[in-house]
């Protein structure tokens, strides 16, 4: 392969869609791959920007075909997989390449490419997780309560990633993983340490249930079931 390819993942909330947003703004010279996926266009959504968008038929179809680098079912029985052919012609003429994609798609990418560039996306700390996903409206409380049981596992994959960034400001996480591009790939102390303790929260699963119930009834001030 003559470019480079690069994957930004992350749990869901932590922000890693408007990073690779913001890094593309600043380096067009990127090509971000766009993903298939079997969900429904959201207002706004074009077909071929946003997403391909696929009924489930195409898209297994697809996948037995081989077309898919990577897929994965989530997100209310869904399917999102990387195409394949587009992905390697991009760095086949040498170009950077971009998935954003969440942690199973982004760990059978690492496997088959290893010399894959991998970001984990961390927030600053679990109550900012849970608050913004609470805030941007897009679950109920029983689907938060479901991510939230998936988040330890997504956390502890973080170890298997290149480098670490945290998402606390949008500017500077983007000015780092603008350099993770220019080949810096260290991973501060700051980091390591945010994503102990992101660990450590998730060995008492009791507390982080409550901490979301906490979260949801502060920003909603809704009542909340038990
Ligand atoms: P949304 O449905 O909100 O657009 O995206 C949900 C999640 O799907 C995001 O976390 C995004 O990273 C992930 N995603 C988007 N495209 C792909 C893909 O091609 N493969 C995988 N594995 N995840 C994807």
């Amino acid at each position: 392969m003559k470019g480079k390819l690069f994957v930004v993942s992350g749990p869901s909330g932590a922000g890693k869609g408007t990073i690779c947003r913001e890094l593309l703004k600043r380096r067009p010279e990127i090509c971000l791959s766009v993903s298939c996926a079997t969900r429904a266009p959201r207002p706004g959504e074009i077909d071929g920007v946003h997403y391909f968008f696929l009924s489930k038929e195409e898209f297994l179809a697809r996948k037995e075909a081989g077309g898919l680098l990577e897929c994965a079912q989530f997100n209310g029985g869904n399917w999102y997989g990387t195409p394949r052919d587009h992905v390697l012609t991009q760095l086949e003429a040498g170009k950077s390449v971009l998935l954003e994609i969440e942690n199973n798609g982004a760990q059978q990418v690492i496997r088959q490419y290893p010399e894959t560039v991998s970001v984990f996306i961390l927030p600053p700390d679990l109550k900012t997780l849970l608050t913004r996903l609470i805030m941007r409206g897009t679950e109920d409380l029983e689907k938060l309560r479901a991510r939230l049981e998936k988040m330890p596992s997504e956390f502890k994959a973080a170890k298997a990633y290149t480098c670490l960034i945290i998402n606390d400001e949008v500017e500077r996480a983007t000015e780092r993983l603008e350099a993770v591009f220019d080949g810096d790939l260290r991973t501060g102390e700051k980091e390591k340490r945010c994503l102990e303790e992101a660990n450590r929260k998730f060995a008492d699963m009791a507390a982080c249930r409550q901490l979301l119930d906490d979260c949801y009834r502060q920003v909603r001030g809704d009542f909340v079931p038990a």
